[in-house]
């Protein structure tokens, strides 16, 4: 039986800015073009272009650091990191070394026993690479593409101190990190698309150690699932090396989910070995005090916030403030039906669950909806006030999701006879009807078990296709079978 192991865990994420054009030149920021059609002189590396730096990208790498709780550098200045790969026409990348824009942010993460707070060594603007791309069909004959789109196109690399300890903390960290800059509107943070791009270092020590072990660093990680596995593969990995007697190397490694194993992709390199040195094409630059305060004032409310305010002053449930403000979209759409008068619970539960319901089934996004809110609190009202069923609700917001915001609601209810029946004379010769054609269950209320009304109740709503208010069906049947 062997000793228990602490994990410990730091991660770089790199996220793509939500910038119009790329970092250094005009070239735009879009995913999906064809391949090498977003391309100039600049981000192609050709001889004797100037980089000239984007302002909004400046803007968004500063509102990160703000929304991570970062020191913003007073001072900040670019430098090249040297490296040759196919994938870097210049054969440097222009990134940040000794002056990044932030440094020592943090972000809580909320775990099951309590929550904890991440410490941000740095976060820092740089330029992406290309993008290589290796056919794996019959006949490729080992010949692979390059499609420099990417190159050039804004990120932040945001560096966490060692202080996870759990593939799950790994975890919980990246929601909480995705949320929030999706949040503050960088980045969309797509790791389908490559968006957000996770590196991740781990080691391991005895509990109690005040000395790191040994690590290894695992690349380009393109979902959690793939995080939190290739962590635990490769803490259990470190340990039968060392009780096995042997040392842990210091490498690169990447993750093969199909496998599930990590793979050796070289030595680690150190910073030294990029030849690091300032970009002299670019000035260094000064954020002043009011520039930063700026950006700090005009930063939306924060989730976790958000979700405090929803639980204190709407008095929603935790639960359902916890699913709102999971996306900050969902989040706006609720504000948006209480804007249209509704009660918070009101307004939340038909976010909860007609809203979500579609957005699932029909895979369609919450902003769907954004222009549908005046309607969907009017359908949301008529249910309140009785005027229509619920069942009738669903079928009318359905409607309304193929109907432009015109479409009145009204009218569509008049036309199609959608109208609850509550009216005790239209509903009495159905519940006669209903009461001679089910005498077995009229029996068994007799005998003795008034459960039985409510297969009746079903009966009148059948009649009525759902129409029908049923209790006002209740009621009239209890009083029908009593005399
Ligand atoms: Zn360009």
């Amino acid at each position: 039986m062997s000793l228990p192991w602490e994990t410990v865990i730091g991660l770089e994420v790199h996220v793509q800015l939500k910038t119009r054009t790329k970092l250094f030149c005009g070239c735009a920021n879009k995913y999906g073009a064809d391949p090498n059609t977003l391309v100039c002189p600049i981000c192609l590396g050709l001889p004797g272009v100037l980089p000239v730096l984007n302002r909004q990208a400046f803007a968004l790498a500063v509102r990160a650091g703000v929304a991570l709780g970062c020191e913003v550098a007073n001072v900040t200045k670019f430098d090249r990191k040297n490296y040759y790969y196919p994938d870097l026409p210049k054969g440097y990348q222009i990134s940040q070394y000794d002056r990044p824009v932030n440094r020592k942010g943090r972000l809580e993460i909320s775990m099951p026993a309590a929550n904890k707070n991440i410490g941000i060594t740095r976060v820092h603007l740089e330029e992406d690479a290309g993008k290589l791309i290796h056919p794996d069909t019959e006949g490729s004959s080992g010949v692979s593409f390059v499609d420099l789109n990417r190159a050039g196109v804004p990120l932040v690399e945001i560096v966490s101190e060692p202080d996870m300890r759990s593939p799950d903390e790994a975890h919980a960290y990246l929601a909480a990190l995705k949320e929030i800059l999706q949040y503050v509107d960088i980045s969309d943070c797509d790791m389908e698309k490559g968006s957000l791009r996770c590196d991740a270092n781990v080691s391991i020590r005895r509990p109690g150690d005040d000395k790191l072990g040994v690590k290894t660093e695992i690349k380009n990680l393109n979902s959690f699932k793939s995080v939190a596995k290739a962590l635990a593969y490769e803490a259990a990995r470190h340990a039968s090396i060392i009780e096995g007697g042997g040392k842990v190397q210091q490498v690169t490694l990447t993750w093969d989910a199909i496998a599930e194993k990590t793979v050796v992709l070289r030595s680690k390199e150190e910073a030294h070995d990029y030849r690091y040195f300032p970009e002299p094409d670019l000035v260094h630059i000064q954020a002043d005090a009011a520039f930063v305060e700026r950006i700090r004032q005009a930063l939306p409310e924060k989730p976790a916030a958000r979700r405090d305010r929803y639980v204190k002053e709407l008095g929603l449930p935790a639960y359902d403030a916890g699913v709102l403000t999971g996306d900050k979209e969902l989040a706006a759409l609720f504000d948006k039906l209480r804007g249209e008068g509704l009660a918070p619970k009101v307004a939340s539960n038909w976010v909860m669950k007609h809203v979500l319901a579609a957005m699932n089934e029909k895979k369609i996004a919450a902003t769907t909806f954004t222009d549908k809110t005046r309607r969907i609190a009017e359908l949301a009202k008529k249910v309140e006030a009785k005027q229509i069923t619920g069942q009738t609700g669903a079928e009318i917001f359905a409607w309304i999701l193929g109907t432009p915001e015109t479409a009145s609601v009204d009218e569509h209810i008049l036309k199609q006879g959608l109208a609850q029946v509550s009216d005790a004379g239209a509903l009495e010769a159905i519940v006669r009807d209903v009461i001679a054609k089910n005498p077995k269950v009229v029996a068994d209320y007799k005998s003795g078990k008034p459960s039985a009304v409510q297969a009746l109740v079903g009966q009148v709503m059948r009649e009525t296709k759902g129409k029908a208010n049923a209790s006002v069906a209740k009621d009239l049947l209890v009083k029908a079978l009593e005399c």
